[in-house]
């Protein structure tokens, strides 16, 4: 594939990217749509998606939309069954929805901690648990598939306040290393990518005032990465020969300490 078409190495490979309305997933849709895959986008906010959807089309590329929640498994699994019946099966899930809510445990936001559990982690295997099927076979038709799954440096650092998000950052930063080992075999590859700060949504559902407060303060001190960084390295593991499988990948603000 990659020897027909350099400038598109992804030809012929069906991507899925959760979380595609805003941010990181939008950038890394568009990025993976350019090196030739063929796109199946998620995501609650079906307006953003078709807009997505109809850049992607105008610039050549095939993309479908899935306005769905992560945390609803049936709404999941039946994007799952179109995108096999419709584009042949996905080789590439970028596993990336996700909500990010900081507050002092003492302030007992059970309603934010609910939200970030369900939609990280649950939501996270919703999505594993309806696509990992066709990663497999795909991966034995085609030599290889990838699964890769936004973590982030909250999962390594230690970040106050930040402890139920954090908690289910380092979940799918150990889910992901041991998906590895037993997806591998298969050929299907599997890596965790660790941000540091990306400017994006993700910070404007943030409600507590010392975390809003450190935000800002960091937004003045430090160039944040942009979303099209972090797409460049999705693009990137999924582009390496299908012998290499970068398991961990810790993608810093060049200004970030931790
Ligand atoms: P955004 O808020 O811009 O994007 C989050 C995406 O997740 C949106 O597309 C949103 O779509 C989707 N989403 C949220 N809840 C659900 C749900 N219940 N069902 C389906 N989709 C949902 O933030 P980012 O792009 O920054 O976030 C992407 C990932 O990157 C997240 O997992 C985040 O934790 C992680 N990350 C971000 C960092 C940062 O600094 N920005 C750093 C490290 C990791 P919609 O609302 O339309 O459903």
């Amino acid at each position: 594939m990659t020897m027909e078409n350099p400038a598109k190495p992804l030809h012929g490979r069906v991507a899925v990217v959760t979380g595609a309305s805003s941010g990181i997933g939008e950038a890394s849709a568009e990025h993976l749509a350019a090196l030739g895959a063929k796109i199946a986008v998620l995501a609650r906010r079906a307006e953003r998606l078709d807009d997505l959807v109809a850049r992607i089309e105008k610039n050549g590329g095939t993309a479908m939309a899935f306005a769905a929640d992560v945390t609803d498994s049936a709404a999941v699994q039946r994007a799952a069954d179109q995108v096999e019946a419709e584009l042949g099966g996905a080789d590439l899930l970028f596993n990336n929805a996700g909500v990010m809510l900081p507050a002092p445990i003492e302030e007992l936001r059970t309603d934010q901690w609910r939200q970030q559990i369900d939609v990280n982690v649950t939501g996270l295997m919703n999505v594993i648990g309806a696509f990992t099927p066709q990663l497999v076979r795909t991966a034995g038709e085609r030599g290889v598939a990838d699964l890769i799954n936004t973590s982030s440096i909250g999962a390594q650092n230690i970040f106050p306040n930040f402890a139920v998000y954090s908690g289910t950052k380092a979940y799918v930063t150990h889910l992901s290393r041991h998906l590895r080992v037993e997806l591998g075999p298969k050929n299907v590859r599997v890596a965790a990518i660790e941000p540091g700060i990306v400017g994006t949504e993700l910070q404007g559902h943030v409600t507590d005032d010392g975390a809003l407060e450190w935000l800002a303060g960091s937004k003045e001190t430090i160039e944040w990465l942009t979303p099209e960084d972090i797409a460049e390295t999705v693009g990137f593991i999924a582009t390496l020969p299908p012998r290499v499988n970068l398991q961990q990948v810790v993608v810093m603000p060049t200004g970030q300490p931790s």
